[in-house]
């Protein structure tokens, strides 16, 4: 097993995505860590099932299973957006929200939908995206470095631009009077929820490296 600290080559570790674009995302913002970021692709096609009840568990799972599948540390992450007048919903099941397959347009119909039923007059409806990233040293690793980040903002009535994925077009971040989907790359990889996820593991990885040289 490849030992980030001791070893004098960069420390390979496996990213937990099958999706080249987060791939290149994650390996861009976490490039002050000294390691060489390989994607899961280059062992296992397969993504896991992913069956936690929050976002930590669910990030957890994927980072041990790309460890086990690679036989080296693992960074995974799992994020989601939370509405605050749907207690807590779409959450951990915002990829799958209207149904296991279901595309992007899908989900932020159903959204809209829901948020239609019960929002009040004149009354902004409340969101964060969050991401939770986490960094193992071995499938068995007990003490999981876990990093958040969120990003605060408001669901409005009609999707609006074309830039990003997901639920961006409904996404107005708090201060902007446009949606993640109009402000376009530059602005969410300097603001998103991952970003800030990002900079929060490459600290405490860090210290966690530091720690023990
Ligand atoms: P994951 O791949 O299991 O982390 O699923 C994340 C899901 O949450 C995505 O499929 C989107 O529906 C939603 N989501 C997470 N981050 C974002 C974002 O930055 N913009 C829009 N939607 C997002």
């Amino acid at each position: 097993m490849s030992n980030p600290v001791h070893t004098d080559e960069q420390a390979k570790v496996v990213i937990a995505t099958h999706n080249q674009h987060k791939f290149e995302e994650l390996k861009s913002t976490l490039s002050d860590l000294p390691f060489e970021f390989l994607p899961l692709t280059n062992w296992w096609q397969k993504p896991v099932s992913e069956t936690g009840k929050t976002f930590v568990e669910n990030a957890v799972i994927k980072a041990r299973y790309a460890s086990q599948r690679a036989g080296i540390p693992a960074i995974a992450d799992d994020s989601g957006l939370i509405v605050d007048l749907l207690n807590g919903k779409p959450g951990v099941h915002s990829s799958r929200f209207a149904g296991e397959h279901a595309t992007d347009e899908e989900n932020n119909n159903l959204l809209l939908e829901r948020v239609k039923a019960k929002r009040k007059v004149n009354e902004p409806v409340k969101a964060r995206f969050v991401a939770i990233l986490v960094y193992l040293e071995h499938a068995d690793d007990a003490r999981p470095t876990i990093a958040e980040g969120s990003w605060q903002g408001s669901i409005i009535e009609s999707p609006r631009g074309d830039s990003g994925f997901g639920y961006d077009p409904l996404f107005l971040p708090l201060d902007s009077d446009l949606t993640v989907a109009e402000l376009g790359p530059s602005v969410k990889n300097r603001d998103s929820h991952r970003a800030k996820a990002a900079r929060n593991l490459v600290q405490l990885l860090s210290d966690r490296l530091k720690d023990r040289s």
